[in-house]
């Protein structure tokens, strides 16, 4: 087995997978290391679905990678015939009373607006009885506002994370699965990765060094980097619809992020048959160690969850959870991505584009992460994540 490579990737998860198959795609000599077998349910890219929108209220800056991200997954879709992106139509909305922080935006909804204005993204602007009359499934205040976006919809992040790792292989990438990389270190003008499979170790040389570890990243970064990378435990719900399906299937419900006073809640339509459910979820803040996080969702939490969110809003699901499933976050100071060169080492590039909406931009960021590192510069504008930012 060769150990010498132009990039080495750790991780190959949503970010990692991306990296690799846009490295192949340009002809780079590429070793994937990834400590479990991807697509798993262990990191940040379980659960089945993401939501995907191209006008992104978390800031101006997504919207390229969103609109090239939707390019990309179509392009992929043709060359491995797998369902990765299903446009549904998608909900955006807030009351007046309430506002719409989430993210690290005061102004979410007003964000996402502003973003479909800039790049021509196509949308309507819903009043209360407006939204009411197009999904009558929700259970309306009085005092909403809303937007929608017909191209928004879902990523199957399993395939979408399968058909890059099928696409890097098949155009020459070497993928380690199931190697945990221990150490990634300066050697001469490169990099040395060392990585343990079954007790053994091997050496992995390389120009550059991707880290997407995503939960994991502060293994690689939290001596140089403390406090920028937090983990989060949270938790995915599928719960029962009381009557009929069709109210939730493709075409008559929507994706949706719905922002209340301190949380917001998001959910998908029902695509998993009768008894599948409809998959909701808010956002948690406990701070986890990812390798002893509790999988196990709790009775206590589904309860406080339809009691929180869902009674009272989706009246038409039932209070019996089908499934419920644990997922990590990595969450940063201002809820942005991270993706940068290490200010100390050029050879090693930081992928971390999470605190839950790194999804919908992977493919994307997948190669910008490759022009990082061939071309040393991305073409979409990725200034905004540097790291520099939390650095006084
Ligand atoms: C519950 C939840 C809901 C979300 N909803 C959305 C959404 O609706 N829309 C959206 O756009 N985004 C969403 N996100 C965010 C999105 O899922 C993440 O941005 C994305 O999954 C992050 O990908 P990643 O590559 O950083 O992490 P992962 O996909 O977890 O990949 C990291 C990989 O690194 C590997 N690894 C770690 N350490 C090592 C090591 N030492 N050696 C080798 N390999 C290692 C892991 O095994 C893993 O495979 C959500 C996230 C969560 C958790």
């Amino acid at each position: 087995m060769k150990n010498v490579c132009d990039v080495a990737v750790v991780g190959l998860g949503a970010m990692g997978s991306a990296a690799a198959y846009q490295l192949a795609k340009r002809g780079a000599r590429v070793i994937a290391i990834d400590r479990f077998d991807p697509p798993h349910q262990l990191g940040s890219s379980g659960g089945d679905t993401r939501i995907t929108r191209q006008a992104i209220g978390e800031g101006e800056t997504y919207t390229p990678l969103a609109l090239r991200s939707y390019e990309l997954w179509r392009e992929m879709e043709a060359l491995t015939g797998q369902d990765l992106l299903t446009v549904t139509g998608g909900l955006m909305m807030t009351s007046y009373s309430t506002g719409s922080a989430m993210h690290g935006k005061a102004d979410f909804l007003g964000e996402t607006i502003r973003a479909a204005r800039k790049y021509s993204v196509g949308h309507e602007i819903l009043g209360t009885a407006q939204i009411r009359q197009k999904f009558p499934q929700f259970n309306l205040f009085g005092d909403e506002r809303g937007y929608y976006e017909p191209m928004a919809g879902f990523l199957r992040p399993e395939n979408c994370i399968r058909a890059q790792i099928g696409l890097a292989r098949r155009m020459g990438t070497d993928t380690r699965i199931n190697h945990k990389v221990i150490a990634i270190k300066k050697e001469g003008s490169g990099m040395l990765v060392i990585a343990e499979y079954a007790g053994a170790r091997s050496y992995i040389y390389s120009d550059k060094v991707i880290i997407s570890a995503g939960a994991w990243v502060n293994d690689f970064l939290r001596s140089r980097f403390p406090g920028v990378f937090k983990i989060l435990r949270q938790c995915l719900f599928w719960f029962d619809i009381n009557g009929s399906i069709k109210p939730y299937l493709i075409g008559r419900f929507p994706i949706f992020i719905w922002v209340n006073s301190n949380n917001f809640i998001y959910g998908f339509p029902a695509i998993d048959g009768l008894n599948g459910g409809i998959k909701v979820a808010s956002e948690e803040t406990n701070i986890i160690d990812p390798d002893n996080v509790n999988r196990d969702v709790t009775d206590a939490e589904v309860e406080s969850v339809y009691a929180e969110h869902i009674v009272n809003r989706l009246p038409g699901l039932s209070p019996r959870c089908i499934r419920s499933k644990v997922c990590m976050y990595t969450v940063t100071p201002d809820s942005g991505f991270v993706i940068d060169f290490d200010p100390e080492n050029p050879n090693i590039i930081m992928a971390s584009p999470c605190s839950g909406h790194g999804f919908k931009h992977s493919a994307a960021i997948g190669e910008s992460l490759a022009q990082l590192a061939l071309d040393g510069r991305s073409k979409i504008d990725i200034g905004p994540f540097s790291i520099k930012r939390f650095l006084t």
